[in-house]
């Protein structure tokens, strides 16, 4: 698991390139800078195989039964501690990693995929805009080109990109969002009603949905200074929710329970998320060492290396859950994760190979993979690298990372129009079109003109990102 930081680096300006395909097939979006002010640095997306995979099953029969099933849309994690969820457009859908940590069953997480997922059918989100445009107000296009810039940034699923747009989605939020709030409540039944459809369709219950969403309205009683932005954005009056558990509980799959499998991987994501981003006290108090359950020592393992330093009983505790469960890829790949940020790059590399043979289609996975067989330095090590970066690319394929490692890998076997060619793409999705271009300049002259890789770099020298209004 990784978490992508806002860089600080980055200046006011709103400078976007909207997706935009090349002659040579590259595809593009990048915020080329953002808004961000220094206090939001520890935010960003949250970038996990397992928290994404598990999220991704969730979300496939919903967006299939919706007619969305071939709009590639993306679910984005975010790094922030109040429950959130919510579409800009009808590609990407943002959920807070605190509505993953407090969704108790796969079906409470489920019914808010489902409703945003209403909203995007619903075309909601066009209106949005139009509504916003037509309001003129500068403020508020400047929080609607922030939004755009999150979206933008976080569909390079990169660093600086995804950073990018996070802060300016952090400092615009507030505003937009009581915007929204004055013409969203119409839309907030209709959405709720898309997605017991939903629910029915693919057979299952929406109950989830329904708990918390009466959850916000007790929230709501509860107190006025405090109430999570979802609530802003989701307006709950009561008439809703009584609407919508009459909806729920005509549906013949009301009692229905969650499917064993995602049940469990639900209480490992959650244990996870736990360990990353709760104090340790809060984890030892949810997961006490009484607790030997597989997520109670999951959450646990990761407290004892990143927070207690502690690699020894990390290595115990992660040992014993593979033990337990020796076709979990996630337990290989924390286990390599560790070994390999402190400093034993060798040692990782088994697990790490493990992971990639029992979870194949994950690109962060590969890319995790190839940075520690670069780190353990051995040439003989090199060609696996190059063949796992490339293999990550084809998925993760707007990654800074395994752009920088594929250049660095490149690099060391000498072939070095290949290392700049790939320096360029990892700037290029940094947002940093001036080193992409310098990169990009350096690659042209190592390649014959005409052929593939020499277009590649033509691509990137003759890119100009679109300018906004
Ligand atoms: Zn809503």
């Amino acid at each position: 698991m990784a978490s992508v930081p806002v860089s600080k680096s980055m200046s006011l300006l709103s400078k976007l390139a909207w997706k935009k395909h090349l002659a040579g097939g590259l595809a593009f979006a990048v915020a080329v800078s953002a808004i961000a002010p220094a206090d939001l640095s520890a935010r960003g997306l949250i970038r996990d195989a397992e928290t994404e995979s598990l999220i991704r099953d969730y979300a496939k029969p919903i967006f299939r039964v919706a007619g969305l099933g071939q709009q590639n849309i993306r679910i984005h994690i975010v790094n922030d501690r109040n429950f959130n969820a919510f579409v800009v457009d009808g590609r990407n859908m943002f959920i807070h990693s605190e509505t993953l940590k407090q969704s108790k069953t796969p079906n409470q997480l489920i019914g808010v995929i489902a409703h945003e997922t209403g909203h995007i059918a619903g075309g909601h989100l066009s209106r949005l805009r139009r509504t916003i445009a037509k309001a003129q107000s500068a403020s508020l296009m400047l929080q609607i080109l922030g939004i755009a810039a999150f979206v933008a940034g976080a569909a390079t699923g990169g660093a600086a990109g995804g950073s990018a747009g996070a802060a300016v989605m952090s400092g615009g939020q507030s505003l937009t969002q009581r915007a929204v709030l004055a013409y969203q409540r119409a839309e907030e039944s209709a959405a709720d009603q898309a997605a017991v459809r939903y629910l029915n369709a693919t057979k299952q219950s929406s109950r989830g949905m329904l708990e918390t969403f009466s959850y916000f309205v007790d929230q709501g009683f509860a107190s006025l200074k405090y109430v999570d932005p979802y609530v802003q954005s989701h307006p709950m009056p009561q008439q809703r929710i009584i609407q919508l558990r009459e909806l729920a509980r005509r549906s013949p799959y009301y009692d229905k329970a969650d499917n064993q499998d995602w049940a469990f991987r639900h209480e490992l994501m959650r244990a996870k998320l736990s360990g990353f981003l709760e104090s340790p006290r809060t984890v030892y108090t949810k997961y006490p060492p009484s607790d030997k359950s597989m997520p109670a020592r999951y959450a646990r393992a990761v407290v004892l290396f990143r927070r207690e330093k502690n690699l020894k009983a990390f290595q115990r505790e992660i040992d014993q859950l593979i033990r337990m469960d020796p076709g979990n890829p996630y337990f290989y790949e924390l286990k390599g994760q560790f070994l390999l940020e402190a400093g034993q790059a060798s040692r990782a590399v088994p697990p790490l190979r493990n992971a990639v043979k029992l979870a194949p289609n994950s690109g962060l996975i590969r890319i995790l993979l190839a940075h520690a067989l670069l780190t353990a330095n051995q040439p003989r090590l090199i060609d696996e690298a190059v063949t796992q970066l490339r293999r990550a690319i084809v998925r993760e394929n707007t990654s800074p990372e395994g752009y920088r490692l594929l250049a660095m890998a490149y690099g060391r076997k000498g072939l070095t129009g290949q290392a700049s060619l790939a320096s360029a793409y990892q700037y290029l999705y940094q947002g940093k079109l001036k080193f992409a271009k310098e990169q990009a300049k350096r690659a042209q002259t190592k390649f014959r003109e005409g052929t593939p890789n020499w277009i590649k770099a033509d691509d990137i020298l003759k890119f100009q990102p679109p300018k906004l209004r």
